[in-house]
Parts: structure tokens; C-alpha cells; sequence
């Protein structure tokens, strides 16, 4: 069996990556790592679901503990991935999804040269505006600083090695999962295949 992936998705907040992502769990068979954070849950949010809530002092002692194998400090709050749940799916050859934004993906892809990195964008400013407004669970204070943190990140889209404007959900969707399976489909990640299949082809030949 060979080893999981990490995918990692950034993105503008209320580029609607959220929802990307619970369609691409639903439709297809990747797991999703849940986050530590030091943010207040939104309205609805649960904890273990959304995210892992903590304290700053229970945040500081994952770190101190080496317990996260990233961790981003975001419009004052942390945020961090467990490192346990991550190591368990990818040795058990399952691929997981990460949902954080660039430092993290950044420090990702140094620790894990094989993690595909994806950047979801929404067409406009104004398309991402509207919908963090309809959101309407941040203050306009924040959707400004969330906004300008936009800014910032657009400087590192650079950085991904694939960018999926969201625009029509299920075609994001789609396009995400396409990229996991072409990259699945590189022959650098068929090494084992390609020696096995030369080797059936050889004996069946010789065999005859
Ligand atoms: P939100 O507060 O909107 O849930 O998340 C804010 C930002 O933090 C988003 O860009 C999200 O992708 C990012 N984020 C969530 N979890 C993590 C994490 O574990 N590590 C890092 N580096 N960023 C994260």
C-alpha cells in the first residue's frame, strides 16, 4: 500500500473553501484534518468538528509538546494541525486534506515535498465581500482585516502549484479532485507499478 497525500487548500476567507471541501468529502474519498485553533467557535460550530477549540495555554503546550506539525498565527488567533491524526491517514495510504492558509501551507510542502497545494480564489473582490457579509457571523471590522489579509495571500498565490477559482461549486469540486487524480496519475508516483508490470510482462512472455 502506498502512502497518503496532504492536500492543502488556501484560500481567501469567504472564498467558500469550507464548502468546497465538505463537497469534496462527501463526493470523494479523502479525510479531512480537523484543526486546533484559539479562535471562539461561530455559531453552530462544535468542537471536534469544526475545529479542535483551545485555549492560548492548551495551544502553547501542543507546540511545546511538538504535537502540531504546523501552526499559523492568523487575524489574532492560532491555528495548527494536529500531527498524530495526519501521520495515521497518510500511513495508512489514505490522502487528508488540509484547510489552512499560507504560512502553514508553506511550512507544509517544506516537511512534505509530495503535498499538492491549492489555491481557491473567488473571481472578484466583490463576489468575496458579498460573501463574507452574507456570513453575517463577522463584525465589519474583521471582514476589513479579513480582507487586507486577502491582500497579503494574493502575494503568495505564487507559491501553489494550482489555483481553482470558485465560481460554480460542483465544477470547483471537480477540478480539485481532478488535480488529485492527475497528480496520482504522474509516473513519478508509479515507480512500483511500472517495475511490477514489466516483471508480469516478462514471465508471461517467458512462460509461454
Ligand atoms: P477561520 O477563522 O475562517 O475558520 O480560519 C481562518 C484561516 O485559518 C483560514 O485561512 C484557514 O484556512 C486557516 N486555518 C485553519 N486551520 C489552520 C491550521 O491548522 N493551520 C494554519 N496554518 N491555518 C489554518
Amino acid at each position: 500500500m502506498g502512502k497518503g497525500r496532504l492536500i492543502v487548500i488556501s484560500g481567501f476567507s469567504g472564498a467558500g473553501k469550507g464548502t468546497v471541501v465538505k463537497k469534496l468529502i462527501e463526493k470523494y474519498d479523502y479525510s479531512l484534518s480537523i484543526s486546533a485553533t484559539t479562535r471562539a467557535p461561530r455559531e453552530g460550530e462544535v468542537d471536534g468538528r469544526e475545529y479542535y477549540f483551545k485555549t492560548v495555554e492548551e495551544f502553547k503546550s501542543l507546540i511545546d509538546y511538538n504535537g502540531l506539525i504546523e501552526w499559523a498565527q492568523y487575524v489574532e488567533n492560532y491555528y495548527g494541525t494536529p500531527r498524530k491524526f495526519v501521520e495515521q491517514e497518510i500511513a495508512e495510504g489514505r490522502n487528508v486534506i488540509l484547510e489552512i492558509e499560507v504560512q502553514g501551507a508553506m511550512n507544509i510542502k517544506a516537511q512534505y515535498p509530495d503535498a499538492i497545494l491549492i489555491f481557491i480564489a473567488t473571481k472578484d473582490i466583490e463576489t468575496l465581500e458579498a460573501r463574507l457579509k452574507a456570513r453575517g457571523t463577522e463584525s465589519d471590522e474583521v471582514i476589513r482585516k479579513r480582507i487586507t489579509r486577502a491582500a497579503e495571500e494574493a502575494d503568495s498565490m505564487d507559491s501553489y502549484e494550482y489555483i481553482v477559482i470558485n465560481d460554480v461549486l460542483e465544477e470547483c469540486v471537480d477540478a480539485v479532485h481532478s488535480i488529485v487524480v492527475s497528480e496520482e496519475c504522474k509516473k513519478e508516483n508509479k515507480t512500483r507499478f511500472l517495475i511490477d508490470i514489466k516483471k508480469e510482462l516478462e514471465d508471461y512472455i517467458g512462460g509461454r
